[in-house]
């Protein structure tokens, strides 16, 4: 039923308790999982402009990107062992917009999320990625809870 997974990760707790929920799936019957980390374009562009001169903008984005590439690559082994044929994107851009967008690219057939991510404030609901996503994507979603 659900054979294709849109798994967008920041790498936060809470999405990675999201493997649990993957592993079930696979069990129920899911064959692919696209694991789509996006790194915040809006955190270089405030670096670049406000931060030049006390950060190195460029090696700090260079390091951004090997960290997520070592963290995305534990995600896909993880997945590989549950079974599943993984492809992996890590774009820069704006988080929610690089998720429509794969969905809408993609044959996704469920979308799973966290209901929060690093910032993962107390008071708040679910973030305001998950939230919009919800909001706005056409596949069903499944939030896992924090
Ligand atoms: P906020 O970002 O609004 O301060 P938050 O960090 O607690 O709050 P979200 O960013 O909405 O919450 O994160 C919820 C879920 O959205 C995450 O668990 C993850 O699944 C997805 N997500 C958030 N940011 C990214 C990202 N940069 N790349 C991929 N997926 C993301
Ligand atoms: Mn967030």
């Amino acid at each position: 039923m659900f054979k294709k997974i849109l798994y967008p990760t920041d790498l936060s707790d809470v999405s990675l308790k999201a493997l649990d929920f993957l592993k079930q799936l696979r069990e129920c019957g899911s064959e692919e999982v696209l694991v789509l980390h996006v790194i915040p374009e809006q955190t270089i562009l405030t670096l670049r402009a406000y931060g030049e001169g006390t950060v190195n903008v460029d090696e700090f984005e260079t390091g951004l990107m090997e960290k997520a590439t070592k963290s995305v690559a534990e995600v896909e082994a993880e997945l590989k062992k549950f079974g599943y044929k993984v492809k992996k994107m890590i774009n820069t851009g704006f988080p929610l917009r690089e998720i429509l967008t794969t969905e809408q690219e993609e044959d996704i057939s469920l979308i799973v999320i966290g209901s929060h991510g690093k910032s993962n404030l107390e008071e708040m609901f679910l973030g305001s990625v998950s939230e919009k996503v919800i909001r706005k994507c056409k596949s069903p979603v499944l939030v896992i809870k924090r």
